[in-house]
This record gives structure tokens, sequence and C-alpha cells, in this order.
């Protein structure tokens, strides 16, 4: 760091800037999570420096047999972790992992079905806004009205009337278990791929504190960043019979050469989510999201679906008036990070939205346990309560401020 603030004091600034805001702050953005020192290690390291197009062993480059080391040591871990006959590891993001598996399974124009982004679905599962949507016929499915779970009834009515080629399921905002057994059946009734989505909950898979969608998907796509706690990135796994249709949908279809940095990153991170100690991490993550549900529904704000049994919480904001944007610029107000987020059905526009979605595992990385959700839920009631436009209301949320900086002071992230 001392390189970096005699290099570029102005970028220095920002970089000590960020780590004062996760050091003072609560983060509850289900997507994020507070990487180790080895995992930045790697990150920061001469790796950055390496093209290294290809795969370990069949490179366009020369010099790569310490790259080539640490993707084959990265891909080993990845299959043995998750029981996966096959592990890339080179997507750069989430994203470039879904479109790599839409090259590898479909054609454009091809029938895919997918959870309607309103409903907890993401982006790339068929939004008109992404390739997903622009290059395919997409057709969705929702979650039922009353127990906003999925609805495997309407999802097989769907498969059977529009026989998709590729089903996806895994989502955003979607707080419960996945029955993959379920899609599988439906996915082999209509003979589509099942592709399932594990962007935010591989590393609950990883910690065991879930089922795994291995077993059951053709293909399982992830991001490294979220609950797994490694750097921003993808990865794949499939089973071995795809393996080949994968890697070429990677690089050369959808990528150029791969972020090698990043790919030590990500098996350093496997590395640490094997360990026994990662599992108690995951299993903490699932009971904190449980306790900090319960804790805003004793303030009065609805979980929806009544809980969670993953790392987040969508909250249904309709009672109290506020909507799902004000709390969220009021909760930033006071040095709580949390992100508004559509409900099923919402009657307000994505950017208003009448919901916001929490999740645990930075917090749970920092060490807090089930009392301090108590804690965190009273706090997030008390700024969502707070319009800083009332008198008083400013100072209300630089209080609620000050109690989260005595409550995270004890557990801090990064410790100095
Ligand atoms: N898939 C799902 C279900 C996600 O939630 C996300 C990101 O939040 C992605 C894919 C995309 O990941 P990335 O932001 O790394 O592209």
């Amino acid at each position: 760091f001392e390189q970096l603030s005699t290099g570029d004091p102005e970028i220095a600034e920002v970089v000590l800037g960020e780590l004062d805001r996760l050091r003072t702050g609560l983060q509850l953005i289900a997507s994020e999570n507070l990487t180790s020192p080895a995992v930045l290690a790697a990150l920061g390291s001469t790796l950055t420096n390496k093209y290294a197009e290809g795969y370990p062993g069949r490179r366009y480059y020369g010099g790569c047999a310490q790259v080539d080391r640490a993707e084959e040591i990265g891909i080993a871990r990845a299959k043995e972790l998750f029981a996966a006959e096959h592990a890339n590891l080179q997507p750069h993001s989430g994203a470039s992992a879904n479109l790599a598996a839409y090259a590898a399974l479909v054609q454009p124009g091809d029938t895919v079905l997918a959870m309607e982004l309103p409903h907890g679905g993401h982006l790339t599962h068929g939004s008109r806004v992404n390739f997903s949507g622009r290059w395919f016929a997409t057709v969705g499915y929702t979650v039922r009205r009353d127990t906003e779970l999925i609805d495997y009834d309407e999802v097989r009515d769907l498969a059977r009337t529009h026989r998709p080629k590729m089903i996806i399921c895994g989502a955003t905002a979607y707080p419960r278990l996945i029955d993959f057994a379920r899609f599988r059946e439906i996915a082999d009734e209509v003979g589509a791929y099942l592709m399932v989505d594990a962007a935010h909950f591989i590393g609950l898979v990883a910690g065991q504190a879930i089922p795994s969608p291995v077993p059951y998907a053709d293909v399982v796509c992830a991001t490294t960043h979220k609950v797994l706690r490694g750097p921003r990135g993808g990865m794949i796994l499939c089973r071995e019979s795809l393996a080949e249709r994968i890697d070429k949908a990677v690089f050369p279809f959808t990528q150029g050469g791969p972020l090698m940095h990043a790919v030590a990153a990500k098996a350093v991170a496997l590395r640490e989510a094997a360990q026994p100690e990662y599992r108690r991490y995951a299993a903490q993550v699932v009971a904190n999201a449980q306790a900090l549900a319960d804790g805003l529904a004793a303030e009065g704000m609805r979980p929806v679906s009544g809980g969670t049994d993953t790392h987040l919480a969508l909250i249904d904001l309709r009672e109290t008036g506020v909507t799902g944007a004000e709390a969220e610029a009021r909760c930033d107000a006071a040095t709580i990070t949390l992100n508004k987020n559509a409900i099923p059905y919402d009657p307000r526009k994505p950017m208003v939205a009448s919901g916001i979605r929490v999740g645990t595992p930075s917090v749970t990385t920092q060490g807090l346990h089930e009392p301090q959700m108590r804690q965190v839920a009273e706090l997030i009631a008390r700024a969502v309560r707070t319009d800083p436009a009332a008198p008083g209301g400013a100072d209300a949320l630089a209080g609620v401020a000050a109690d989260v900086a005595d409550l995270v002071a004890e557990f801090p992230a990064y410790p100095r």
C-alpha cells in the first residue's frame, strides 16, 4: 500500500476511503463479501501481467508454466470441492459464465425458460436489455402469489407448452431452496438442458449449508465473489461430456486472455472454502440471515415467503409506507449498505421498488452472530423509519450511524 500512496496518492486515498467505509459501516449487500488477505495478495500479484490464451498445457503464448500451475491447482480444487467432473475458472464474471453456457448449449433464436427478473431472476435470464433477451426466445416463470415460492407446476406447464432447449434455475433475489431434482425431471420430460445459475449460493454449497445442484445440472454457472468469498469472477462446473463445449465457449468464443491473477485468487478462495472453518462459516451465514429476517419481521417488515433458507432475505416494506428506494437512501445515510429490491408482483417500478434485500455473507465474515443480527434489525428499522427531511431526521440518522460504528468496532472488517 505504501507504494500506491507514493505512486498515486489520489487513488490511494480512494482505497483508504473504501477501507474506512468497510470498517465503520454494516455491509448487507447479499452479493458481497470480505475477501481474505491471501485472496487480495494473489489478486495484487504479478500474475496480472501474463497473457495465457488457451488452457493449461495448450496456450497461445510462451512463459505460461507458472500460470498453468495456478490454473491446474484451481481446477483440481473446484472439482474436488463440488464433486464436479469438469471446472472452468476463466469466466471474467457471473454474466460471462452465463454467456458461455448459452453459447455452449443453445443457438440464437432457441427458446430458454428462466425465472422472471421481477420475481428474482437475473438480467442474463432473458431480460430484453441483455443479450439473453435479445438473442433468445425467453419464457419466464414466476413465484406463486400466495406462497411466494417457485411454482413448479407452472414451470412444468410452460416447459411442455414452449419446449425450451434450456431451462435455467437459480436467482438473484430468491431466499428459499430450489428443488433441483424437480427441475431435472421437468428438463428431462421436454428434452431440455438444465443450467443452474448458482452465482449467489455456490458458497453455501461449498460449505455444505445447502444441497448441491451439481448432480442434477448439465451446467452449473457461478460467481466466485459472493458467499464463496473469492475474487470478483466466474466459474463453470459441468459433466465431462460437455467439458470441451464449455471450454471453447469461454475461450475463444466469448473471451480472450484469462485474468490469471484472478484465476490464482479463485484457487486460493477454493482452498479456503474446503476448510472446516469455512463450513462453520457457511452454516452461520444462514443462521444469521434467518435471525436477521426474524428480527426485521419483529420490527414490522415482512420477509417475502416468510423467511429464508439461504444467505439473503427479501423484505416487503409496504406496511411501513416507505419505498425500497427511500429505505436504501436512509440506510445509506446511516452507513448501513443494502439495496432496494422489487418484491414479487411489486406494484412499484424497479427503481423505486417496495422492498429491500439484505444478506449476511460480509457481516458473518466479520464475526457477527445471531444476537448482533437482532441489533442490526433494530438499526435498519430505525433508519428506515427516519425521514431525513423531517425535523431532527438527519440527526437521528447520524445517531444510527454512531450506533452502527459502536457495533462494528467489536467486529472489525480487516483489523488494523
Ligand atoms: N447470475 C446471478 C443469479 C447473479 O445474481 C449475478 C450477479 O449478481 C450474476 C449472474 C452476474 O454476476 P456478475 O455480476 O459477476 O456478472
